[in-house]
């Protein structure tokens, strides 16, 4: 029997001053899907470091196999703790949404790590301590004299619970994530918003297995409130079989979810309403159609503002994203953003605001935009095969050329729109080192 440690790293200490929602707060569920399938024929643990110092998780390692799941947040620690793993001997895998785009990069820079999973981790991992051959495995980059990636592949979505979380924190008031929606639907039919990184590759769980995991999660932890990650949740007549399907003694589970303003019309949100989201994240991003139509995100100002109409009733608390410096953004349309966050915000107390800017994340649009037009010498970074970013110069960069502003203006845009909502809990940032 191999042991595992699966390890959420804590976020780098640049980002830990970012307002940290605690109902954001929630369970590791991808590793937990991952150890729910390996946990019969192996001895498999989650090291939960969030909000924990890294030296919480290092000083824990002990495993066979160490693998971390990756954010640009976390990112510099998740290598931290590989690199402490490998010198206690374990495999170390890497893992999470930071790594699509980068995993080849990953295994160039850092002999310490062994195996990058790219997508759906569930399969990969098993199959690796099963001693199958890399070249056999689904979604695994790793090394064969040279660096190799296999063929991308969504597998299932499969249920889980939380048993394999070491110190298991539930809050049970909370939301608890669950995983009925992989990849976008908008992605895959109309391709990615600009400043996205996500795979296009969408699967969605069977409504009845929906159910069930539901059930078994709140007969298991007493929950009753649910966060469909998925991004997004409208995809065709999902929610409205989940709701025709909704078992009685589950009527009154309450669900967070994703949506985008093209979406939301009269009828979906009567089946929002129905099926209780009580928190609705809404993706209206910018106050400008133009600024829209670039970053392709497929919905304009006025539908944003119909959708913010619709999605309103007692005990529902919208939130609503705003991001700052996406191409073509001037400091009229910026000006413009900030007003629709104020007349978005006016007379509207269940809100929480997102206020962000527009980050090159490695496999997105803006990303490439960046390494496209670099100029010898005007970055200090290698865009081409640096895997380790510094993103308040990527930034920076981007805005330089790809619009009119500069980055201290939009920062103060983005500070400035948080403090439109002034409840304690209620805003919060995608941010980079501020230095
Ligand atoms: S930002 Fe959201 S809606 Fe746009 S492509 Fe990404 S996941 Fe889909």
């Amino acid at each position: 029997m191999t042991s595992v440690q699966l390890v959420r790293p804590p976020f780098n200490m640049w980002y830990e001053n970012v307002p940290q929602l605690t109902d954001l707060v929630a369970p590791p569920i991808g590793l937990s899907i991952i150890a729910k399938n390996i946990r019969d024929a192996h001895d498999v643990e989650i090291i939960d470091g969030l909000g924990k110092p890294v030296s919480y998780v290092t000083d824990q390692l002990s495993a066979d196999l160490v693998g971390v799941s990756a954010l640009y947040a976390n990112y510099e620690r998740a290598l931290e703790i590989l690199e402490s793993a490998k010198q206690g001997g374990a495999t170390t895998v890497i893992g999470g949404p930071s790594v699509n785009y980068l995993a080849e990069r990953i295994l160039t820079n850092h002999s310490f790590v062994d195996y990058a999973v790219v997508g759906d981790g569930e399969v990969a991992v098993p199959a690796l301590l099963a001693g199958q051959p890399p070249e056999q495995i689904p979604n695994l980059v790793y090394r064969a004299g040279t660096i190799r990636r296999n063929p991308f592949q969504r597998v299932p979505v499969t249920a889980f619970d939380l048993e394999d979380v070491v110190d298991l924190d539930l809050q049970t008031d909370n939301f608890l994530p669950i995983s009925s929606i992989r990849g976008c639907v908008k992605a895959e039919l109309e391709g990615r918003c600009s400043y996205c990184m996500i795979d296009t590759k969408f699967s969605v769980m069977r409504p009845e297995l929906v159910w069930e995991q539901i059930g078994v999660l709140h007969d298991m932890y007493g929950v009753t409130r649910f966060w469909e990650t998925g991004d997004t949740f409208m995809v065709g007549t999902f929610p409205q079989q989940l709701l025709e399907i909704r078992p009685s003694e589950l009527e009154h589970v309450g669900f967070r979810v994703y949506t985008s303003p093209q979406q939301i019309t009269p009828e979906s949100a009567r089946i929002l309403k129905q099926l209780n989201a009580i928190d609705i994240f809404l993706g209206v991003e910018s106050g400008n159609d133009e600024i829209l139509e670039q970053a392709n995100r497929g919905h304009t100002v006025q539908q944003a503002r119909e959708a913010i109409a619709l999605l309103d009733w007692p005990g529902m608390k919208l939130h609503l994203p705003f991001i700052y410096g996406l191409p073509g953004e001037t400091r009229e349309t910026a000006e413009r953003t900030y007003r629709f966050a104020q007349e978005a915000s006016a007379d509207r107390s269940a809100l929480r605001v997102i206020s962000s800017l527009a980050l090159p994340f490695p496999g997105s649009k803006l990303f490439e935009n960046c390494r496209e037009h670099i100029a010898a010498g005007e970055h200090p970074g290698d865009l081409d095969n640096d895997d380790v970013f510094n993103y308040r110069d990527l930034t920076a960069f981007h805005l330089k050329h790809f619009t009119e502003v500069e980055l201290e203006d939009m920062l103060a845009y983005v500070d400035k729109t948080m403090a439109l909502v002034q409840s304690e809990g209620n805003v919060t940032s995608y941010d980079i080192n501020r230095e």
